[in-house]
């Protein structure tokens, strides 16, 4: 299958997921995830109009996001390491994996230095397993007065990277306590959190019937990956 045609199943698939719970096609964004795939690759899901793109490597984007047009819209998907800051912070419009206090506060402190204002969501540890980054729900009820006080850091949302699972129905139980810790959140700080992203190749339809607004599909759109440590 091709790059657009496998676009075409996976946009197929959200809106019938969507669709199931009520919510549209607008309602949910389609982050295709571009890491180890070269750029002629990235700009056949562009041409079939794909305009937002994830990485999860800053020294990997900072090669390929020149290459390709600059009215493409990038996220930052994975554990961002404190010094890659600084770079990482002109390429993205949100970082997804904003996995603990430590984290929040360097990007603060760098993006005040660099006249910036990052958009992010927080990793959360559903499972308590799965990705080992994340905050787990106590960590992050414990320290949100202190993300929140970070005045350069916008917090939009959650995000969960369930445990690797056979079946996808089996994430579906992390992605329903994502959304429900998201709402106890809204109602003990009094605050909004509109986006979570949530979903993957083996589970994206899922996560939208539970409330996803961002999938991030890499896979089920630009084919296996070269395998490689440490992702
Ligand atoms: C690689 C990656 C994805 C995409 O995974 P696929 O299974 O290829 O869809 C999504 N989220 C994160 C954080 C990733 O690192």
């Amino acid at each position: 299958m091709s790059v657009p045609e496998n676009l075409e199943r996976v946009r197929e698939k959200m809106v019938q997921a969507g669709a199931k719970t009520g919510r549209s096609a607008n309602d949910v964004e389609l982050v295709a995830i571009t890491k180890t795939h070269p750029s002629e690759k990235v700009r056949e899901a562009v041409d079939a109009g794909q305009m937002l793109f994830g990485e999860s490597r800053v020294q990997e984007a900072r090669a390929k996001i020149p290459e390709l047009p600059s009215n493409l819209r990038w996220h930052f998907v994975g554990h961002l390491q404190k010094n890659k800051i600084r770079h990482a912070l002109p390429l993205f419009e949100l970082f997804h994996g904003v996995d603990s206090l430590a984290l929040a506060q360097e990007l603060n402190r760098i993006a005040a230095e660099e006249g910036r204002h990052p958009c992010v969501l927080l990793e959360i540890n559903v499972a308590e397993e799965g990705s080992k980054f994340g905050f787990t729900a106590e960590a992050v009820r414990a320290e949100m007065e202190a993300l929140l006080a970070l005045p350069r850091v916008s917090i939009e949302g959650l995000m969960c990277i369930p445990p690797i699972a056979q079946e996808p129905e089996a994430s579906r139980k992390c992605f329903a306590e994502l959304r429900e810790l998201r709402d106890s959140l809204e109602k003990e700080f009094d605050l909004r959190l509109p986006r979570l992203s949530m979903g993957m190749t083996q589970d994206f339809w899922i996560a939208v019937e539970e409330g996803a607004t961002l999938v991030r599909v890499g896979t089920a759109i630009f084919g296996d990956r070269p395998k490689r440590p440490k992702d």
